[in-house]
């Protein structure tokens, strides 16, 4: 499957750059979605609902984890799950979207996601996906080993008490997020202010740009509906002391210090640019934290996540 313009990182990213958060641009150019109730397409409407369990084609995806609620439009280069989406099309237009971290498993979590529209393109087929819910996916011999697998709905776990304040205290978090990154599209925001359970909210969140593949994945097979939304409040959490501290501080190219430190370290004879060095870099570490990390994501990141993968 085709990456879909996540790690090229070539969007704007305004001055957020590198600490893995994205512009809404992104957010619109590579991922369509709609909350699930507003998007009605023909398709939709002659495909056959689930049983319990069933079989289904399987599409393993290297880059996009999809989640229940989510409607989403994808390339699907790789033979063979573009075979199983023309599977899924001659038969009731469902599929097991799965995550390939699960492809040498006998069992594994995907969601079950119904395909909306589809046309063929040169690389293979583009699709539109709706996630429907949580699956667990199995095949004794492997996931991958056959073109089909059993599925079976994964049941959600009741709300708690703890819920509805968890839920708030996401929902402020993301209303704080929006305040500080305006370019996230009004449209976003309020389909997830729509959003009133652990696990409606916590799905939809797990989209963010500012989540890791691997993130996605762990809060995909988190089943536990308010596990899944404290996850995403400690990942919120995160994001927003990196936006805070980047909103305080100025950018090192209008920091007095910092030219100040410069001239001195560049100037120094060399006996003493070593101290000079040192005391610039500890100002900038401790005073443009963010700007360091996005420059080193920046210059070094692709490297770093090349190297990781080939672990
Ligand atoms: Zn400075």
């Amino acid at each position: 499957m085709v990456p879909i313009g996540r790690n090229g990182c070539a969007t704007r990213q305004k001055d957020v750059r590198g600490v893995r958060l994205q512009s809404g641009d992104d957010y619109e150019d590579t991922l369509k979605y709609h909350p699930a109730a507003q998007k009605q397409s023909s398709m939709s409407e002659g495909a056959e609902l689930p049983g319990e369990s069933q079989t289904v084609p399987i599409v393993f995806s290297q880059d996009v984890v999809l989640f229940p609620h989510m409607e989403v439009t994808l390339p699907i280069t790789e033979k063979r799950s573009a075979d199983a989406v023309l599977r899924a099309l001659r038969e009731n237009h469902l599929v097991a979207f799965v995550p390939s971290d699960f492809e040498r498993t006998s069992e594994g979590i995907g969601t079950l996601s119904l395909l909306t529209h589809s046309e063929t393109t040169q690389g293979g087929v583009r699709v539109n996906l709706k996630g429907l819910w949580r699956v667990r996916v199995t095949n004794p011999r492997g996931l991958d080993s056959e073109q089909v697998v059993r599925v079976e709905r994964v049941e959600e776990a009741e709300e708690d008490a703890e819920g509805p304040n968890l839920v708030q205290r996401v929902q402020s978090q993301i209303s704080e997020l929006g305040e500080i990154l305006p370019e996230i599209p009004q449209e976003i925001l309020s389909l997830l202010k729509n959003a009133k359970t652990p696990s409606e909210l916590s799905d939809l969140c797990a989209m963010s740009p500012a989540l890791s593949h691997d993130d996605r994945v762990n809060l995909l097979r988190t089943l536990d509906p308010q596990e899944r939304l404290k996850s995403v409040n400690r990942h919120l959490d995160s994001q927003l002391e990196v936006l805070r501290a980047l909103a305080e501080s100025k950018p090192i190219s209008d920091c007095e210090t910092c030219t100040d430190l410069a001239d001195r370290a560049f100037d120094a004879d060399p006996s003493a640019r070593g101290e000079m060095i040192m005391e610039f870099l500890n100002h900038i570490v401790s005073n443009h934290t963010a700007e360091l990390l996005g420059v080193l994501a920046e210059k070094y990141g692709p490297m770093f996540m090349k190297k990781r993968s080939l672990r």
